[in-house]
Formats: structure tokens, C-alpha cells, sequence
């Protein structure tokens, strides 16, 4: 009987992504993964650090896991794992903690899962995150979307953010690797391609520097390639599908890309575009990389040329120093701007970032106040969206899931829809006109 491993993830697309990857080498290896709750040999845990109380939730996790067998391999990696192994490898039960390079030949590191209850094993062999290592999954909902990594690390310096610290300097995927193993996934049956890393805009393959883990592909193409020549190459690929960028800074989404969002339909006319605050005095703080003003007129020149386009934006409320009129900035530039939804975030404390050295901190309350509003206004935001979409026609990609007679899928510009479940439409597109918003999702019918 094989061996069986369980994944838990937190955090990012990216960190799914990577855990897909992770579970490769597990069934390479002879391995049959199965769900968190069952019982399994080995647990495997890929943290986040944006996680509030990490150290908490990890904790947490692991004890699950020796729950459903006091006798399973515990193994924690991801970024919680590379910036604080010594926390993890004090949490009792963890057998062994990976860097996040090391995660990615783990059978190297580690060659007998067997517990040993007195001693974690360590590995993280790298000072320097420099290589690429690529990754892709598929969504829950199965051979519909897939999460495909094509950069990671970050050279920005935002000053609540510890992602540079735990992921490295910003690296791209070969472009030669990347449309081949895109196509791959076209093949395996995926219909939209969501292209994920820690700062997707900032995708640069330079053949100077190139730092790419497998170079066993052809290198055809120009010696500097950005986000914009990748998505051109895959567009020129033949085939019924579609690309969505997972998120982009705003002072990377370029005139050239917003062009072939126009030109072409395979790349989706969503696009998720992190403010983060809508005051100067904060973005300065944050070290942000535009002003309140730059970022308005991205979001008009938007909407006003590609027709309909969904709008996603990342924002924090509570940073060190957000006066109340510095809160009200965000929201009024939010309420007025013609924006889909909100994902708020509420600051909180990261050691060794610079904003932790920052006076005024905001008062928990007012903090969870402000979140509380702008999470009653995304909604509001997402209901305008929808209602403007009622009598639009819109191709939907329905995705491989019968849920009790339903089917769901989303449009291109991020719009939830559902249908009466029929057979021939699973992972496929389809022509629909929007009916009715029910609650946060629409009835449609299909042209
Ligand atoms: S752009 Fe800023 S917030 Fe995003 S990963 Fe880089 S440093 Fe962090």
C-alpha cells in the first residue's frame, strides 16, 4: 500500500500553485496524497507570512494533523518557514522545516519520513533567493483554471510588507519555458490560464541573467522580454482560451497591455490593481511607487476604453499615522471611482519592516471601524457592477463542478455567474446574456 501525504496551504494563488508542485514530487515518489482531515504518513504545511498570527495558525494546523495520526511526519515550509524557522522548529510535532527554494527538491533534502519526535531537521541551504522554480495548480473546481507562476520575489520596497524578505529579489520564467508549458496546460485541457507571481508586472527575463532551474528548451526569443512581450506570445499561441494576470501594481500596467486587452479577447478585461491608500501622506509612508492621482487615471483611462472591464483593488486601512481624513481619502477616491470590488486588509505589525518603526499607530477599534466600512462599500461596489452588467452579453467559462443541479463559471471581467447545470457546457465557454443579480452572483441565459 503507498505511503499517503496531506497538503495545507495559506496564503497566496502562489503558495497553491507551489503546493501543487510540492505534491508532484510526493506522487513522483510513489506517494498518494489525500485530503488534511484523513490520515495520513506525511502532513505537509506550506505557510504564509501575511497571515495575521501565523505563528498561531501553524500551531494549530500541526496539532490537527497529529490528531488524525499521533505518528505522521510533520513538514512546515513556505515563507513563515524561511523568515522564522526557529519559531516553527519549536512547535512541538514538526519533524522538519524547508526554505522555500528547498521545498522545491524536498526528495534531496529529506529521504526518510520516519518520526522521530526528538529532533527537527532543518534545511535551508540558501542565503541568496535567486532561482526560478516554476509552478502551476489547478483551481478547486478542477480542469477549468489553472494558477501558473511565471515570477517570483519582489525588488520593491513597501515598508508593511515582508514578502521581499521571504521570497528574494524579483526573477522571472525563461519566456521559452513559459509558453511551453502553458501550451502544456492548454493541452491538459485548461481554458484560463492565471498568471501569478509575487509581483506578476514586474515579470523581466533578461538572457544576461538568466536563472531559470530547467534551460532544456530552445531560447528563441529577444534578449529582454517584459509582462507585455510574454502576454503577445501567448496570445499568438491558436487556441480557445483565456489569460487573467492574478494582480498587478499600478505603475507596472502599461498602455501596450491595456492595448491588447482591447485587441484581443483572450486577455481578460479584469484586472486587479492594488491601491492600497488612497492618500498621498500613506502611499508615501508606504512607500508606494504612485500617487492618489496617478491611480485615478489609470482606473478612467481603463473604463473608458475597454468596455465594461472589472476592477479588483487591494487596499490596507489602520497603517501608522492614517489620520481620519487620511482614511476618508481612500474612501472617498474609492466610492467615486469606478471600481468592481474591494479585498480589505487590516495593517497589522511585521517584524523587521520599516513601518514597524512608524509613530501614530491606529487604535484597534478605529482600525476594525474602517475596515468595516470599506467592506460594506465593496459590496455596494460589486452590486453596482453587477446590475450594470443586467442585458450585457458575455462569454462565460463554466467551470467542471455539478453544485446541487447549478453550474458557476465567471466572465472575463470577473463576473460570477450561475446556470441550471447542463452536461456539455463543463469547462467550456459559452455565449450568455446577464438576466438578474442574485445577491453576489447573476442569472443568466445562455445565446
Ligand atoms: S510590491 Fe510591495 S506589497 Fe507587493 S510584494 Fe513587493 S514589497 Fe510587497
Amino acid at each position: 500500500m503507498s505511503s499517503k501525504v496531506a497538503f495545507h496551504t495559506l496564503g497566496c494563488k502562489l503558495n497553491f500553485s507551489e503546493t501543487s508542485t510540492i505534491g508532484n514530487q510526493f506522487i513522483k515518489n510513489g506517494f498518494e496524497i489525500v485530503d488534511y482531515n484523513e490520515i495520513a504518513d506525511v502532513y505537509v504545511i506550506n505557510t504564509c507570512t501575511v497571515t495575521e498570527n501565523a505563528d498561531r495558525e501553524c500551531r494549530q494546523i500541526v496539532r490537527r494533523a497529529l490528531r488524525n495520526n499521533p505518528n505522521a511526519y510533520v513538514l512546515v515550509t513556505g515563507c513563515y518557514a524561511q523568515l522564522k524557522p526557529d519559531e516553527i522548529a519549536s512547535i512541538e510535532g514538526v519533524d522538519a522545516v524547508l526554505g522555500s527554494n528547498e521545498k522545491f527538491s524536498l526528495f534531496s533534502y529529506i529521504n526518510s519520513f520516519e518520526k522521530k519526535n526528538y529532533s527537527c531537521v532543518y534545511v535551508s541551504e540558501t542565503e541568496e533567493l535567486e532561482s526560478f522554480y516554476s509552478a502551476q495548480s489547478s483551481d478547486a473546481d478542477g480542469r477549468t483554471r489553472a494558477f501558473f507562476k511565471v515570477q517570483d520575489g519582489c525588488d520593491y520596497k513597501c515598508s508593511f510588507c515582508t514578502i521581499p524578505l521571504a521570497r528574494g529579489k524579483s526573477r522571472s520564467m525563461n519566456p521559452n519555458e513559459v509558453v511551453q508549458q502553458f501550451t502544456q496546460l492548454l493541452k491538459q485541457g485548461y481554458k484560463e490560464i492565471i498568471l501569478t507571481g509575487v509581483n506578476v508586472g514586474d515579470y523581466f527575463y533578461s538572457k544576461n541573467t538568466d536563472n531559470s532551474t530547467s534551460l532544456d528548451v530552445e531560447n528563441k526569443f529577444q534578449p529582454d522580454y517584459d509582462l507585455y512581450q510574454l502576454l503577445q506570445s501567448m496570445v499568438m499561441i491558436e487556441g480557445d482560451f483565456r489569460i487573467r494576470i492574478s494582480s498587478i501594481e499600478p505603475n507596472l500596467l502599461t498602455d501596450e497591455i491595456i492595448d491588447l486587452a482591447i485587441s484581443d479577447e483572450r486577455l481578460c478585461n479584469h484586472f486587479h490593481i492594488p491601491l492600497q491608500s488612497g492618500s498621498n501622506n500613506i502611499l508615501k509612508l508606504m512607500q508606494r511607487r504612485y500617487k492618489a492621482e496617478d491611480y485615478k487615471e489609470l482606473i478612467l483611462k481603463l473604463t473608458s476604453s475597454i468596455k465594461n472591464v472589472g476592477i479588483g483593488v487591494d487596499v490596507i486601512v489602520g497603517f501608522p499615522g492614517e489620520t481620519e481624513d487620511d482614511f476618508l481619502e481612500t474612501y472617498n477616491l474609492l466610492r467615486d471611482l469606478p471600481i468592481s470590488y474591494l479585498h480589505v486588509f487590516t495593517y497589522s505589525k511585521r517584524p523587521n519592516t520599516k513601518a514597524v518603526d512608524l509613530s501614530g499607530e491606529v487604535n484597534v477599534n478605529e482600525r476594525k471601524k474602517r475596515n468595516n466600512m470599506l467592506r460594506i462599500l465593496s459590496e455596494k461596489k460589486r452590486q453596482d457592477f453587477y446590475r450594470k452588467m443586467i442585458g450585457e452579453k458575455v462569454k462565460v467559462l463554466f467551470e467542471d463542478e455539478n453544485l446541487g443541479g447549478f453550474m458557476k463559471g465567471f466572465s472575463s471581467n470577473y463576473v460570477r455567474v450561475k446556470y441550471t447545470f447542463r452536461e456539455e457546457l463543463l469547462n467550456q465557454f459559452a455565449s450568455v446574456i446577464i438576466k438578474e443579480v442574485d445577491e453576489n452572483i447573476c442569472t443568466v441565459e445562455i445565446l
